[in-house]
Formats: C-alpha cells, structure tokens, sequence
C-alpha cells in the first residue's frame, strides 16, 4: 500500500497542484475583475456624469437671472428745484421722489430691476438723467412728475418724429428717442390698459417733455395727479401705494415676457 500511495503520490501530487494553481489563477482573475469593477463605478459616477448634472440644474436658473429686465426710474425735480408746489407742504420733488422709492420696490417683488436716477433729494439736469438712462441700457426708462390739478393721471410718450434720421454710431442728442419711439408708445398702451384694468383713471398722450426725447430705449413720462382738489392726497400712503402698484403692474405687463405676467400680483 504505501509502496503504491509511493507510486500513485507524485501523480496525485502533480494533480493537487495543477488544482491549486487553477484555483489560484481563477482567484487571482475574479479579485482582478472585482478590483476593476469597483475601480470604474465610481470613476463613471465622479468624473463626467456628476458636473453635467449639477450644471444643468444650474443653468436654466442663470438665464433667468441674467434676463430680468431693468427699469430706470427718474423721480423728477430734486433739490434746489422744487418742481411745482402742489401746496406749501406738498413739494413735487417729494412726491416723485416718494413714488419712485415704492416703485423700485413693487418692481423687484414682480422680477424686475429697477435703478433711480436720485434716491435723494438732490438736484440735476434733464441732460445728466437721460445720460444715466442711456449708460444702463434699461428695457425702459419712466420719468415721473407730479401736478396739483385734479384728473385722471397722464402717461407720456416723446412727440419727436419717427422718421428722424439716426444712422451710424453717434446719434443726435435731440432725436435719439426716434428708433425707440415705436417701443415708447406699444409701452405706454399696454400701461393704459394695465392701469385701467386696476380701476385707474389714466390718458395717453404725446408732449416734448424732456428728457424724453433725449433716451435712446423705450421711454415715458408719469404725471400723478389728485383724484379729487386735495394735492396733499398725492403723498399719502394710500394714493402711493395704489398707484404704484398698479405702475409696476403696468410695467411687468410692458417689459416681461407674456407668460411671466400672468400670476401678476394684483
Ligand atoms: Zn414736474
């Protein structure tokens, strides 16, 4: 027996180890493909896929934020001049200034940046106003003055000549509203309807009021007035905050895009 486990024992042996090398190399083949496995999970997951998708949550997001249209407010008047005295309490300057203030904020809340020409009670010329208007850019640019006379409020557009010449790089500082005219006044219908739609008494026209002419974007005019003969109405907190309200609805109608208008706050 043991001369024949003898004899068998190298051929088993051979075989034992033929077996183990086997058995080794399957071992050695399966970690190596468990190693390039768990090696290409995460290499798939953290290289291209990752910022693609945090960027495509991020980029609609950025348009939107970079679109938001500007609304340059000039509140008219300003320091040593007064504008009209509506009363010996009620300056004019004070009431522009007043709405102006609230306005910028009834604009932000409906996604629209608004910038003063003054946010302080400080005098400068129709030139400087247009010039700051026209440096930004904006989608539209409101100049808002103030009367005593009772009525409805009045909305401007400039009365230049649409067929003005304006060609080339440098435009004529007395005409430059001519190829924002057509914009100037599809803003101010949609304002009159936006304005009435809210209950507000509101007329539409066409004056040379400066610094209209001068704008080079779309461009109008605001002039507040009481609804009945008291002008100290002008600077309440409810006359304010009706009127601008039912501006910044009218602006939002006139300067977003159609869909972004129609849950405007009311
Ligand atoms: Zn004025």
């Amino acid at each position: 027996m043991r001369s024949n486990n003898t004899k068998h024992s190298p051929s088993r042996l051979y075989r034992l180890a033929l077996n183990a090398i086997l058995l080794l190399l399957t071992l050695g083949w399966l970690s190596a493909q468990t190693t390039s496995g768990t090696a290409s999970s995460p290499g798939q997951a953290a290289l291209p896929q990752a910022p693609p998708a945090s960027s495509q949550v991020q980029s609609p997001a950025a348009p939107i934020a970079a679109s938001k249209p500007l609304v340059i407010i000039d509140p008219a008047h300003g320091g040593t001049e007064s504008g009209a005295v509506l009363n010996p309490a009620v300056l004019e300057k004070d009431v522009t200034l007043a709405l102006a203030l609230r306005l910028r904020g009834d604009l932000n809340a409906r996604g629209i940046m608004a910038e003063l020409v003054r946010d302080a009670d400080v005098a400068l010329s129709v030139d400087d106003r247009a010039a700051k208007a026209n440096s930004e850019h904006p989608a539209l640019y409101i100049c808002l003055h103030a009367t005593s006379q009772a009525g409805p409020m009045r909305i401007y557009s400039s009365m230049i000549g649409e067929g003005q010449e304006n060609n080339g790089p440098f435009v004529d500082w007395d005409t430059a509203q001519s190829a924002s005219l057509a914009a100037s006044r599809s803003t101010q219908q949609q304002m009159v309807a936006a304005l009435q739609k809210r209950g507000i008494s509101i007329r539409a026209l066409q004056a040379p009021l400066r610094p209209l002419n001068n704008v080079t974007t779309a461009a109008i005019g605001i002039e507040l007035a009481p609804t009945k003969a008291d002008v100290a109405e002008l600077m309440s907190a409810d006359y304010q905050e009706n009127a601008s309200a039912a501006l910044a609805n009218g602006v939002a109608a006139a300067v977003l895009p159609a869909a972004a208008t129609s849950g405007a706050l009311q």
